[in-house]
This record gives structure tokens, C-alpha cells and sequence, in this order.
């Protein structure tokens, strides 16, 4: 934060956006808004991170996402996961996940631990001029006036203070002030069983260095490491035994026997939670959007909580600041909805189906599910969905901003344009989103797309926030008019024909692509897109007949 814990600030009486809770997922969110030159005010009630032991695992999309809001590589401490174990006691290892290698330039999978995270999130908030952050300030109530919304927040003085916002983002977690406020159903459930988490320390030369996860129906435990020479285990709380009990030392003690001996035992921190899986019915309200825990709450046996969070900022962030700059229209906000909320389901549906893995009900359901598993892995196409993490859903959307996909495309519109290692115009070898830096890039493929339309149009796509970018076979030389980068292990170039043009969202989402010839057309219908005007082209991305909700 800002100031120190005992001075009460004055709050700005207005802001572009108004970020409510500074967890991971509303830092990320400033920080992207931060990026883009958003007026942003980030409140919450806390002074510091919370230290409770929660997100342990993150996946590549989640570490592109933190690399778009401008966290370096080594900006927090990281394990890289090779494999995912299955055990059940009596089949032994029944099933495996391998998650060696890298994905869009980021490991598949990787353990951290939260408070890093955060703080590194914090501080990189703490150095855009456009974000302020506060702590001590706890959100009360919400009004709406014709162009804003007035946020009621209670300082630790007791006063209150208000501040008008033109859009308000609710990352405020789990048990949202701002969901309650703006009348949002948080449909799910929530399971029967309590489940207590341990991270244990000094295990540098001795933890595990893959996930496991031990399918006991009497006492399922998954185990994995985490940097700073951490260990976690997550125990099953049994019918009767209760929360205290489980929680003392001893008792703790008497559970990690059989990894660590007693006396070697340093426990760092402990916390018993109940897991649930539930998802708002809608995502946003007028000029209110819920992101992170506040609009969905998976059960962590997949890791994709914060992961989901993260995927909200990003798809988020940028809308707001083109809005906010003129650059589209409001409607496209609705789009955030269209887009975030069926992945976020998605996720949570994969979560409980592990579950139902990790914790059978009993002995039989054990035998047979983790059986079943077993025999799946005999053939190769199933063997693959499991162990290659095609089970995952993926992160393709089916409608919103972007045109209406083709079947067959090697370059999905609405899916994730890939990430690679290339060499821009200085000769640096970098990751290729770094060259996308913050805008609506056209890339040309072996092709200038510049050279491809008028300066009038060049003219007005970066009135639209956009730039071009050259993508050519590694060795080939710039012309120099346009930025350029070379794609040096030809991994993007074999993926559309060359001359083919891309457009590609700030949140790195593939907005339409065309031939070269159909330049003119690609850029028309991306207006379209920003602006509203719809084309029947677009008709079967996101239908703007009927923008739900864009005022209150
Ligand atoms: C045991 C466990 C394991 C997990 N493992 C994983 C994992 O491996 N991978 C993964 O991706 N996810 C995991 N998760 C989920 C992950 O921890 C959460 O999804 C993530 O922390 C949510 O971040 P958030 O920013 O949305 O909310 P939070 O971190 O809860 O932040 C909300 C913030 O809002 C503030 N706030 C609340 N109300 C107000 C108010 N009225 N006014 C002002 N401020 C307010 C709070 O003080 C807080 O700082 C796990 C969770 C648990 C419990």
C-alpha cells in the first residue's frame, strides 16, 4: 500500500475505475489498467497480503497473464511441476499428468507461494503513475447516478467517504461486499467436508518435486512442493473429527509421519477450509464487474482459482481502458460476461470432477473409478487426454468480440494468438507478447501490413489504439517502416499462409485474421467489433441486438 497503516487518506472524489479488494486479482487488475493509462483507485479493507496458505499452483496462461501486467520472470520464486501423480492405496499409481515443457513461452505448471506473488503484483502497482492503492478502507454500499457509481467506503477512523467512479470492479473475493450490493446470485455448492491445509518449511533438500495426489476414500491427500524449500499437504477431514483437534500440532505431527519425522517437523502455516464451487450467474452490472473470487470459487484440486481470476483481469482491464479512451464503445463490455463466464464454469466443473477422483466416496467408489482410470490409460487416445492435459478446457471462446471462427484454422478467432521466443529490431531475443506491449496489434505474416493499406486507414487503427508488427522468418531484414520482430525456432510462421494478416486484442485473444488482399476488410470489421455496428459477418461471435445491462 500507499501510506503507512495509520495515516487516513483523503480518497480522490473521482475516478476512471474504482478496484475494490487488493488481492492478487484486483492488483493485476490495476496493474494492467496501470499499463494502459487508466485513472485507477485500488481499495481495500487490509494494509497487508493475506498470509493464510492458499494458491500454491499456477498455470502458463496464468504466468502470460502476470507477464502482460508486467511481472518479470523471476519477479516471484517459482518450482517448475514435471508430472502430476494419481495413488490409491490399493492400484497403486493409477493415473499421471505430464507437465514437462512450456506452453506460450511459460511452463505448463508451477507451485509459488501467494504472499510473493502479491507483493510482486504490489509493487509493480506501486510504480504506475496512474494507480493509487490504499488500505484501511472497507466498501459499505454502492449508488448509482447517470454517468458513475458512487462507492460508500468506511476509513479506520470510523468516517465515511465516497468516490465516484465511471466503472467499478468488485475483486473484493469470496464473500464480495460488491456481489451483495449489486444483487448477484452466487449459484454452486458448497461440499460437506472440511479439509486442513499444512505448508511445512526447511524442506530444501527433501521435499518432493512433482505433485501428488493420494486418493485415499479414508483419507484423500494431495502433497506438493513449493519454493523456499516449502512443502504442502492438504488432509481429507474424516466424519466426527473436528477442526480443532485435526489443527494441533500433534495432531498434524501424527498425519506428515509418514514423510517427516516429529521432531524434524517445522510448520510454517496451517488453515482449514471448506471448498466450494459456485459461479455468479452473471458477471458485471451496469458499470459494477465482479472478477476473481468474487465472481466464481472452484475447489482447488486443479489449480485454476486464481488462474481464472487472472483470465477475468486480463479480459477485463483492456476493455475498460478503451473504453475509458474512447477507442470502442460501451458495448463491448457486455462481451467480458459473454466471454469469461462459460470458461470459469467450465473450470469449475473439471474441479469437481477431480474431486470426485480425489475424494470417492468409499472403498468400491474408490476401486472403481481409480480402476476405470487405470484402464483408460491402456489406449493412447485416452491415455493422451489425461496425461497431455487435453481433459482442460480450453480457453477458445465460443461468442464474443472477435470474428466468427472457422473450422480448421490453425489460428482460432477467439483463441489465445501463441507466444514465442523471437529476435525484435534491437537484436534482443524476447518473448513475443513483449513486442505486442500493450495494444491492438496487426501482424503480418512475411508480409508489412502496413504495405497493405492506405495511410488514411494506417491513420485510424492506431486511432483505435492499434499498431503493426512484421513477422518474418528468422534471418530475413527489416524494411524499416513498420516494427519488426524474427521468429527464430519458426514455431508462428508455419500456422497461416504467408501475407496473411492477424489481429490480435491487448489480452492477446485473436480478434480476426485475413488474407492480405482482405486487409481492408479485416480492419473494417475490427471497427465494427470496437464500435458496435454490426456486421453479419461477425453474427455469430456476440450478438450487440441486445447490450444487457450497460446502464443502471
Ligand atoms: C487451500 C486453497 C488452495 C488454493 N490453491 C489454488 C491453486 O493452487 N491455484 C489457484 O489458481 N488458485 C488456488 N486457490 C484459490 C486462490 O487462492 C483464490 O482464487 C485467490 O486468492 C482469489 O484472489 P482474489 O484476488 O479474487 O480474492 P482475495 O485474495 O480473497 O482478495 C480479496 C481482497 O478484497 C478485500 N476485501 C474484501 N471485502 C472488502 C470490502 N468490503 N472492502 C474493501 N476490501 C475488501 C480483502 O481484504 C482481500 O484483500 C486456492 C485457494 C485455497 C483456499
Amino acid at each position: 500500500m500507499n501510506k503507512n497503516n495509520n495515516e487516513i487518506e483523503l480518497l480522490p472524489a473521482d475516478v476512471d475505475v474504482l478496484v475494490v479488494g487488493y488481492g492478487p486479482v484486483g492488483a493485476t487488475i490495476a496493474a494492467l489498467l496501470g499499463r494502459y493509462g487508466v485513472s485507477t483507485l485500488v481499495l481495500d479493507k487490509a494494509h497487508e497480503v493475506m498470509l493464510m496458505p492458499r494458491a500454491i499452483a499456477l498455470d502458463n496462461e496464468a504466468l502470460r497473464i502476470l507477464q502482460l501486467a508486467g511481472l518479470a520472470e523471476d519477479a516471484f520464486a517459482k518450482i517448475v511441476i514435471p508430472q502430476v501423480k494419481m495413488h490409491s492405496p490399493v492400484l497403486g499409481q493409477f493415473g499421471r499428468a505430464d507437465t514437462q515443457g512450456c506452453i506460450d513461452g511459460h511452463p505448463k505448471l508451477v507451485t509459488f507461494y501467494q504472499p510473493d506473488l502479491e507483493h510482486a503484483l504490489r509493487n509493480q502497482v506501486s510504480r504506475l503513475k496512474s494507480v493509487t492503492s490504499l488500505g484501511g478502507f472497507t466498501l459499505e454500499h454502492l449508488a448509482y447516478e447517470k454517468d458513475c457509481v458512487v462507492a460508500t467506503v468506511r476509513d479506520q477512523g470510523g468516517q465515511a467517504q465516497t468516490v465516484r467512479s465511471r466503472y467499478l470492479v468488485g475483486a473484493d473475493g469470496a464473500s464480495s461486499r460488491v456481489r451483495a450490493l449489486i444483487g448477484q446470485e452466487f449459484e454452486g455448492q458448497t461440499y460437506a467436508e472440511d479439509w486442513l491445509i499444512v505448508d511445512v518449511k526447511n524442506r530444501h533438500a527433501s521435499a518432493i518435486d512433482h505433485v501428488e495426489f493420494i486418493c485415499d476414500p479414508q483419507r484423500p491427500t494431495p502433497h506438493m512442493p513449493a519454493p523456499g524449500g516449502r512443502e504442502r499437504w492438504e488432509f481429507m477431514l474424516r466424519p466426527g473429527e473436528s477442526r480443532e483437534s485435526l489443527e494441533s500440532e500433534q495432531s498434524i505431527a501424527r498425519l506428515i509421519a509418514p514423510w517427516i519425522d516429529p521432531k524434524e517437523l517445522e510448520i510454517e502455516r496451517k488453515a482449514v477450509y471448506r471448498f466450494h464451487a459456485r459461479c455468479c450467474t452473471r458477471f458485471s452490472k451496469g458499470r459494477v464487474f465482479l472478477a476473481g473470487d468474487a465472481a466464481h470459487i472452484t475447489p482447488p484440486f486443479v489449480g485454476q482459482g486464481l488462474v481464472a481470476g487472472l483470465r477475468d483481469a486480463a479480459n477485463l482491464a483492456w476493455k475498460l481502458a478503451w473504453v475509458l479512451r474512447g477507442q470502442a464503445a460501451p458495448a463491448i463490455l457486455d462481451t467480458y460476461d459473454v466471454e469469461r463466464r462459460p470458461h470459469a464454469q467450465a473450470m469449475i466443473n473439471l474441479a469437481k470432477l477431480m474431486g470426485r477422483l480425489v475424494m470417492p466416496k468409499n472403498k468400491i467408489a474408490a476401486f472403481a473409478t481409480h480402476g476405470l482410470m487405470r484402464l483408460l490409460a491402456l489406449t493412447p487416445a485416452t491415455r493422451r487426454y489425461f496425461e497431455q492435459l487435453d481433459i482442460k478446457p480450453k480457453n477458445t471462446f465460443r461468442h464474443g468480440l472477435f470474428m466468427a471462427p472457422v473450422r480448421g484454422e490453425k489460428l482460432v478467432q477467439g483463441g489465445l494468438f501463441p507466444q514465442v521466443w523471437v529476435r525484435n529490431m534491437q537484436k534482443h531475443v524476447v518473448l513475443s507478447d513483449d513486442a505486442l506491449r500493450n495494444n491492438l496489434t496487426l501482424v503480418g505474416f512475411g508480409v508489412n501490413p502496413k504495405s497493405l493499406l492506405s495511410s488514411e486507414q494506417v491513420a485510424a487503427w492506431v486511432s483505435h489504439g492499434g499498431q503493426f508488427l512484421q513477422i518474418s522468418a528468422r534471418g530475413q531484414v527489416s524494411e524499416g517502416t513498420c516494427d519488426f520482430i524474427e521468429d527464430l525456432n519458426h514455431e508462428i510462421l508455419p500456422l497461416a499462409e504467408k501475407g496473411t494478416i492477424v489481429a490480435v486484442r491487448p489480452d492477446r485473444v485473436i480478434m480476426g485474421h485475413a488474407p492480405g488482399a482482405a486487409a481492408q476488410r479485416l480492419l473494417r470489421d475490427c471497427r465494427t467489433l470496437l464500435f458496435g455496428e454490426w456486421s453479419p459477418s461477425a453474427s455469430e461471435s456476440f450478438s450487440l441486438k441486445d447490450p444487457v445491462g450497460l446502464r443502471v
